[in-house]
Formats: C-alpha cells, structure tokens, sequence
C-alpha cells in the first residue's frame, strides 16, 4: 500500500514521503500527515525475535512507501550503529515497578538523536530520489536537544548546510557547550536573546517567506527543517515503541496483546504523537500519558478543550520542554476534526492571532486516549531523589517530570497495567539538577566536577559526549535579536554581506 502526505491545511493535495521529508513544512504552513496510517501487519509475537534495526525496517517501510528496501536498510545501518554505546540502542530499565525506555545512547545523549541520527541519510536519500541539484539548508530552532542533535546528525554530510538558533539564556550549561563546540565545515550556531518559541516562530516565518525561497533558490540553495514537525523526524520515534513492546514481550513481562502504558515527557508533542501513531498502527496500547512541566498548557487543554499559551513562560530545570506552542499538536488536532484542513486551519490561526482555541465536545471525546498532568519543579527534584533513594537509578529531570506524572496518573487511577516511561535525556545532560535534587553537598562544583561526582554515585562511567566538550574550543559566538534571524540566515549563506 502507497502512503501519501497532506496537509493539515491543505487542499487535499499529496506529495510522497521523500517530498514531504525534504520540504519539512508544507506551503500553506501546514504540517504534512498521512493519508491514512498504515497498519503494522505483522503478527505481534514476531517483534521479540527483532532487532532495533529489524524493527525500525519494519515501522519505517510502512510510512516511507516511495523508498526502495535497499535504500531505507541503508539508511538504518548507518544511523543505528556504533555511535550508539549500546547494542540495543533503546533499552529498557526496570526501576519502581516501571520500565524506563532508555532513549539517551546516542551521540548527544538525550533522545533526538533517536531521529536525528537517520534524517539526514533520509534526507540525502529523499534529494538524489526528487533529482535535486540545490543545496540543502536545515534550519533549526532548538531548546537544547535538538540542535546539538542535528549537528552531529548533519555535520560535514555533502549536500547540506545547517544552521540552528537557540535561547541565549534557555539552555543547559552542557548543552550550549556542546552546542558552541560543534564541528564541519557546514555548521552554524547562532544565540537569539528571546526565548524558544521566539525563535521557532521566526524559523516558521522563514519558511513561509516565499520571497526569501526565491532568493535562496536563485543563489542554489533550498530550506529543509530538522525540527519535530518533519514526518521524517516523526517515523523514526515511532520505532521505539514498537520495540520496547518486543522487548517487554521477550522478558516476560507482557503476553503479545496484552496493552502497555507509555508517558512520555512532552514539549513539541513529536515524541508523544509518535507513540499515539504507534497506537493507531495496531499496537496494544492503553493510555498516552502526557507529562508536563511548569509550562503546563497541554495539562490545561486535556483537561478544558482550551489551548492558552498566553501565559508567562517559565525556565524549568526540563527546558528541553520549556514550550507553549506545541506544534506537533496541529496534527492530532487536525484528526479530531476528522481531518478538516478548513477547521484545523481556524483553529491554528486562532491560536497565532488570539494565542488561544477552543475545540468541541465531539472533538474532546477523541483525547480519551490521553491523560496530561504536570510536575512542578519541586515535584520534579523529588521524582529524582525517589528514584535514586528508592531504585538506586539516577534519572534526568525531563525523565522525572514523567515519572512524577505517572505517580499521579496512579493515585488518580490505580491502573495498575505496565507501564513505559520515555526516558529522555541522560543525567549527564543536566548535572546541576540532578545532582542538587539528590543532595545538597554538590554545591559549588562546576559542571565537569558534577559529572564525575554523578559517575560516583551512579556507578556509569561519564559518557563520550561529555567527555568530549570538557576541553573544546568554542567555536560559534553568534548571538542576535529574533528579529534578525533572516537577515543572519542571508549572511550566512552569502546573499548579503
Ligand atoms: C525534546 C525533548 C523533550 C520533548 O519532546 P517533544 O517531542 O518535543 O514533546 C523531552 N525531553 C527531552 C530531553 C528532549 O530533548
């Protein structure tokens, strides 16, 4: 079966995966989404005996229909190897009664490498199918994970350049260090003083600049975008899911069909929705549990129907999920209406003209999958230490919201059915917090101090990726204003000077 890609504002027009990958965004702003999600069709019992690569060759050939099995094979060999310091590249750790999905093996230690790792192959793949001569430019905005990520995931592959702006002051210490220090000969890191929604905005309005395309198309370049709403970030993150479920079901634990759990700690909504796709792929799945931070305006929409991101945004210690305008979420939107481009698309310029929408009682009882909740930061710090105290198992602070969240999810439900929580980030990602939340005799030590303290007590060893930025020079000291962002893109890329 062909699977075509739409609009969430469209006309009903299709283009193929290997188009809707390389445009990222579709014209009309939209968010490009199956034609109908395909169905796993295999017998469940198979996907113990599958390997993380088996297993993504299996999910991924479903949605990426106009890629050849050679190409898509290729493509996973060399995302999933040894960059990753694990053979099973996603494992699973069983800690409280819960089983945590270790997402954070890859290159830059936290979960977008999970996808990040195979996009470019997908993309360059998706270039030579689509007979595109032009260069292609990633355009990025990240709150911390994501740009490091498509750093590593794009350096120095021909073909490309990429360019990510990030919140100046909305980042880990280690994050922006391993941000700053990236290497290739296409890379560009730039700080914006706003905030992240602040640059994703503007990364929006970049791509939706036709006058701009213009111009970079007339100097030989084209924009793709590296950001969760592209459909080739989103098939990748489906994958895990459908392996922890083998996994679960070669331990033991679970009987093929028997429905699992999930949380996962959410910003953008990529991560979650692609555990929803799983669900809607025929995966035994219960609930999706949407855990949030202090920026809790998904708790807010599941509970009331209203979407409302006027509202202060707020710096937690999880600032991979310091978001207000959740754009994965067009998508499911985009189902609750029964796939209305016209509906979806009032809904959407509701929320960028008032900041706000409101959906309907018929589109409400579509959320019935789903419980959202939120952690504040002292919840947080606690889900932290109750791991480690209880379970001798360090956990990040993105990975403790939802742990916190699924503690909640229990005492409002007593569901007592196995559960899978996103593990996102390694500890090592986020020292300070982690180590603050464990104890206060961590006070004053710097960032490399902390690491090693954490390697103490966790009894891991600090991983490659921290390693590595402890002596790097900086490379990249570029901050701007969002209001500049275009014009930085123009210098950049040589259109003006
Ligand atoms: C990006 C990120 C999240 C949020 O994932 P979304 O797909 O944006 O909802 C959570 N935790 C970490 C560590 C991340 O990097």
């Amino acid at each position: 079966m062909q699977v075509l890609y739409k609009s969430t504002r469209g006309n009903g027009e299709t283009v193929t995966a290997s188009q809707a990958i390389l445009k990222g965004l579709s014209e009309d702003g939209g968010l490009f989404v199956p034609t109908a999600v395909p169905g796993l069709d295999i017998p469940l019992e198979r996907l113990k005996e599958m390997t993380y690569q088996e297993t993504a060759y299996e999910v991924m050939s479903r949605f990426l229909t106009d890629f050849t099995e050679e190409e898509l094979k290729n493509c996973i060999a060399r995302a999933y190897d040894s960059k990753f310091d694990t053979e099973e590249i996603a494992p699973l750790h069983k800690a409280d009664g819960v089983y945590f999905l270790e997402l954070f093996h890859g290159a830059t230690i936290a979960f977008k490498d999970m996808a990040l790792s195979i996009l470019p192959h997908l993309m360059t793949a998706a270039a030579k199918k689509n007979h595109i001569e032009n260069e292609i430019v990633i355009l990025t905005a990240t709150s911390g994970d994501t740009g490091k990520a498509a750093l590593a995931g794009f350096a120095d592959v021909p073909g490309t350049r990429i360019i990510v702006f990030y919140p100046k002051h909305g980042v880990s210490p280690i994050q922006e260090k391993q941000m700053v220090t990236q290497k290739g000969g296409n890379t560009y890191v730039v700080g914006i003083t706003g905030n992240f929604d602040d640059a994703q905005t503007a990364v929006k309005n970049i791509f939706n600049d036709r006058e701009m395309a213009k111009e970079l198309g007339e100097a030989g370049y084209q924009f793709s975008s590296a950001n969760s709403i592209n459909i080739g970030r989103l098939v990748p993150q489906i994958v895990y899911y459908v392996y922890a479920y083998g996994q679960l079901m070669k331990s033991g634990e679970i009987e093929p069909g028997q429905k699992i759990n999930v949380v996962v700690p959410t910003g953008n909504f990529g991560n979650i929705l692609a555990a929803y796709y799983a669900k809607l792929m025929g995966l035994p799945v219960n609930k999706l549990i949407c855990a949030s931070n202090e920026n809790k305006v998904l708790f807010d929409f599941f509970r009331t129907g209203t979407y409302d991101r006027k509202r202060e945004f707020i710096l937690t210690s999880s600032p991979s999920m310091d978001i207000l305008i959740s754009s994965n979420l067009e998508r499911l939107i985009y189902r609750l209406t029964g796939e209305s481009a016209e509906k979806c698309t009032e809904l959407m310029k509701a929320l960028s003209r008032g900041g706000e929408y409101t959906i309907t009682d018929e589109m409400k009882e579509g959320l019935a999958d789903f419980y959202g909740n939120f952690c504040s930061e002292g919840e947080t710090r606690e889900a932290i230490s109750a791991t480690y105290y209880g379970a001798g198992y360090v956990i990040d602070p993105h990975t403790a919201v939802a742990a916190g969240v699924y503690q909640k999810y229990l005492r409002d439900t007593e569901d007592s059915t196995v559960t899978v929580i996103a593990s996102t980030a390694s500890p090592y990602k986020f020292t300070r917090s982690v180590m603050d939340a464990v104890s206060d005799r961590y006070e004053g030590l710097d960032d490399f101090a902390l690491a090693d303290a954490l390697s103490a007590l966790s009894g891991i060893s600090v991983p490659k990726a921290v390693e590595e930025i402890r002596t790097a020079p900086v490379l990249h000291d570029t901050v701007v204003e969002a209001s500049e962002m275009p014009d930085t893109v123009r210098k950049i890329l040589g259109i003006i000077s």
